[in-house]
């Protein structure tokens, strides 16, 4: 393994990665390509990112690695490049390099077993949101430590523009815009799920879960949102809306997919192998809003309505739909409760529609 950057080729590559990097829209295939490319400028084998976590003691680990087997005989060199992504409370070589890097603002080092740990901030909108860590075994030249600081720096600029483009302006969760795409990507999944051979195994980068996993999309309404304004005014309004988003995104794992979806509508998408492990979570969610005491207006409640995301054919929007109809019965019943479309339709409170893409039948 060399750690030599080729002189002749750095800068067109550089600017090649640098080019295809910023063609992608889509803030995680984005970040993982960034640790391909960065693996790739560097000629190292492996590349790790911790991402804080909202609760700063938990962190996501990305890691992106190259196997590199050589067949004697043929010289004949296979890569197979592996990527992993898990939930790690943050290890404490991370923490040590955090306590470095607050105090110094300089990248931190560390020398062992014949290794050199490098570990960089990733600066976000709010301050440092994570780490890149990698092991070289010769101290990076002043060229690699160039790549990595103007990577990373472009990296962030284009990543807060992402996540502009990507996120709710006043709660900073996922915007509607993001939805079709994130409902397509799982029915795409869960066709290769469905056709998985026995031991055929996806890509961490496509799949973190179990494989008996299904999807769930609930669409959260706050109750008498206009009696909140209209007796407290917007500021309060707003208020409860940021607030909500917060409750929401401690009481979900940061796998989940949560949305504004509107006004004072939210989406969350939740994968849980049974129908009751959704409906325990979103029914503790409830219950977490119903006894939250928001400054001033004191009790806020809220309906949901769910639907499973299934695989056949049907638009985002049909989907949504689903789960509108079972938020509209919580409704109709009193509000401040969940409700299943699919147990509604088999206990005979709603009826279902037959749909063909965007057409409905009856
Ligand atoms: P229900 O219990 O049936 O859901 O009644 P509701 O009053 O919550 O529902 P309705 O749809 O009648 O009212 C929603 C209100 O949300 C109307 C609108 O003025 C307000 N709203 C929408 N977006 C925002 C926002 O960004 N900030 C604030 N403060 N209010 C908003
Ligand atoms: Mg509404
Ligand atoms: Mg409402």
């Amino acid at each position: 393994m060399t750690m030599a950057i080729q002189k002749k080729s750095k800068t067109p590559s550089v600017l090649n990665k640098l080019a295809s990097l910023t063609t992608i829209r889509d803030i995680d295939l984005f970040e993982l390509s960034f640790l391909k490319s960065l693996t790739e400028l560097l000629k190292i084998r492996e590349l790790s990112m911790y991402k804080l976590n909202q609760s700063r003691s938990l962190c996501r680990l990305i890691t992106y690695t190259i196997d590199t087997s050589h067949t004697t005989h043929k010289q004949k060199i296979s890569e197979s490049q592996e990527i992993h992504i898990t939930e790690i409370e943050i290890p404490p070589h991370i923490k040590l390099a955090q306590d470095w890097i607050n105090s110094t603002n300089k990248p931190y080092t560390r020398f062992n077993q014949s290794l050199y740990l490098v570990v960089y901030p990733i600066i976000g909108a709010k301050g440092v949101m994570g780490f890149l860590s990698l092991e070289v075994p010769e101290k990076l030249t002043e060229t690699e430590e160039l790549v990595i600081t103007s990577l990373l720096s472009i990296s962030q600029n284009f990543h807060s523009l992402l996540e502009g483009n990507q996120k709710d302006k006043l709660t900073g969760l996922l915007n509607r815009k993001t939805l079709e795409d994130n409902i397509n990507k799982i029915q795409t999944l869960l066709v290769k799920l469905e056709h998985l051979q026995p031991n055929e195994v996806l890509d961490a980068e496509e799949f973190k879960g179990e494989t008996e996993d299904k999807f769930w999309l609930a669409v959260i309404d706050i109750d008498n949102f206009k009696h909140i304004n209209d007796n407290f005014g917007h500021v309060f309004g707003d208020e409860v809306l940021l607030l909500l988003a917060h409750v929401m995104q401690k009481s979900f794992r940061s796998s989940d997919l949560l949305f504004r979806f509107g006004g004072e509508e939210f989406i969350v998408i939740i994968r849980a192998q049974h129908k009751e492990d959704a409906e325990q979570l979103l029914e503790r969610f409830r219950c977490t809003i119903e006894a939250y005491k928001f400054p001033q207006i004191s009790k806020v409640t809220i309906s949901i309505g769910v639907t499973n995301i299934n695989s056949e054919f049907a638009i985002p929007s049909n989907i949504v739909g689903r789960a509108d109809k079972a938020l509209y019965y919580a409704k109709e019943q009193g509000k401040n409760q969940l409700h299943f479309y699919e147990a509604l339709v088999e206990s005979g409170h709603l009826t279902e529609k037959i749909e063909i893409g965007s057409i409905e039948l009856f």
